[in-house]
């Protein structure tokens, strides 16, 4: 049974093709600079890399080439061995608490939602449309990055601001990354065996979000009402002190707009480096000693810590602490410098099991009281499991 995943960006579209009875990747690949000059995809197909530079007009355009592109290469034979397709939404709101079948009333709620995902969710609901119409029969299934974070008790999710606004404008905790969370937890349980799993999920990719998972549900997470809140990220602040925006405003005649840019894309890793957003040239940064990059590393190490140490409490007893995406799963200098400073609770990290990249690893020390884990996430395959259990619903 052939499922494909889609992740739809407002100029982007990634997509998986999985043979679901094996959970095995068909094809994958990539359209970019869609409705910009400069169009390209690239597919990755029998671990050869096919690269084409054509204009690419809108998401439409995207999918019909992606379609006559998997005919071309025989990776099906006909459109209608396509058996479902998933596609991942950034924001669901506080209605969607799980992945659903695509109707229109989803559509519109999608759209609905644009306010507070202005970047993605308007791309999702385009490409959404572009597929429907190529494939009318086929069914579609929506997977929200929200929807995870759902399980969160009130008096967690609230801002303590006036509670009018969450009556009128929804003012609360949202999160991120739920489904990279989700699989995380999906991944332990299977792997060790184990139910009622108590879990600290790090993921820290180019954006980052901390995770407190029991029983394979959320119980809190560092992002807020958008995917700023919580730790340092590559080119987001995470946490401030709100009262920096209306000073910098004043101070360097800025708009609000233009304060919360250099909030998303000139803070973090960028801001405090002057050099880069890459965690990459960051640990080149620290081994040439730049200052300003182990400043970077050290602020960075502090918000995860500061997390993980928080959700501990929360827990009360943590059977594991996961740590994934591009620099979880990447970086063992960065994971070091994480666990280092948890000593006082006696997690304790295996230096030579921690020298692993991109495997599923176990790399506490035998003494740690708590398991440490590397775990490479995959929402793609995440989606395509939504997508295959609610068909077959
Ligand atoms: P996102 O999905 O949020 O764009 P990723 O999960 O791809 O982000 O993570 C990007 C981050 O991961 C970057 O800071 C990058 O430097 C880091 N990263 C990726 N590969 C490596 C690696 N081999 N070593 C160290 N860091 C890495």
């Amino acid at each position: 049974m052939k499922i494909m995943s889609i992740n739809a960006g407002s100029s982007s579209l990634k997509f998986c093709l999985f043979d679901m009875n094996n959970e095995e990747v068909l094809i994958s690949g990539n359209f970019e600079r869609i409705g910009i000059e400069g169009g390209i995809y690239t597919f990755k197909y029998k671990g050869e890399k096919i690269r084409v530079e054509q204009e690419l007009d809108s998401h439409a355009t995207a999918v019909k080439i992606l379609l006559e592109k998997l005919l071309e290469l025989k990776v099906i034979s006909n459109l209608e061995e396509i058996e479902g397709v998933g596609h991942r939404i950034v924001h669901g709101g506080d209605k969607y608490t799980e992945s659903v079948m695509v109707t229109d009333e989803v559509v519109d709620d999608i759209i609905r939602f644009s306010d507070y995902a202005p970047l993605h969710n308007p791309a999702h609901a385009v490409c959404i449309k572009a597929f429907r119409e190529v494939l009318p029969k086929t069914p579609m299934v929506v997977v929200f990055d929200t929807a995870y974070h759902q399980t969160i008790e009130k008096a967690r999710f609230l801002y303590p601001v006036p509670y009018s606004w969450y009556e009128k404008y929804h003012i609360r905790k949202y999160g991120a990354h739920g489904t990279s969370h989700r699989y995380i937890a999906q991944t332990l349980k299977k792997e060790l065996g184990e139910d009622d799993l108590d879990i600290i999920s790090c993921h820290l990719g180019n954006g980052g979000s901390v995770t407190a998972i029991k029983d394979e549900k959320c119980v809190d997470t560092s992002m807020g009402f958008t995917p700023h809140a919580g730790i340092m990220m590559g080119t987001r602040s995470g946490d401030i002190d709100v009262s920096i925006v209306p000073y910098i405003m004043e101070k360097e005649g800025k708009s609000a707009g233009e304060i919360m840019n250099d909030l998303n894309k000139k803070s973090g890793f960028l801001g405090i480096s002057e050099l880069s957003s890459d965690s990459r040239d960051i640990e080149e940064g620290i081994k040439a000693g730049n200052e300003k990059c182990i400043l970077a590393e050290e602020m960075f190490v502090n918000s995860v810590v500061k997390y993980i140490s928080q959700y501990y409490v929360l827990l009360g007893h943590v059977d594991a602490i996961a740590f994934t995406a591009g620099i979880g799963e990447n970086s063992p200098e960065t994971r070091a410098a994480i666990i280092e400073k948890l000593a006082c609770l006696g997690i304790k990290i295996d230096p030579e099991a921690n020298n692993v990249r991109g495997k599923f690893t176990k790399i506490s020390a035998e003494d740690s009281t708590v398991a440490i884990y590397v775990v490479p996430t995959n929402e793609e395959l995440m989606i395509a499991r939504d997508t295959l259990n609610i068909i077959n619903r």
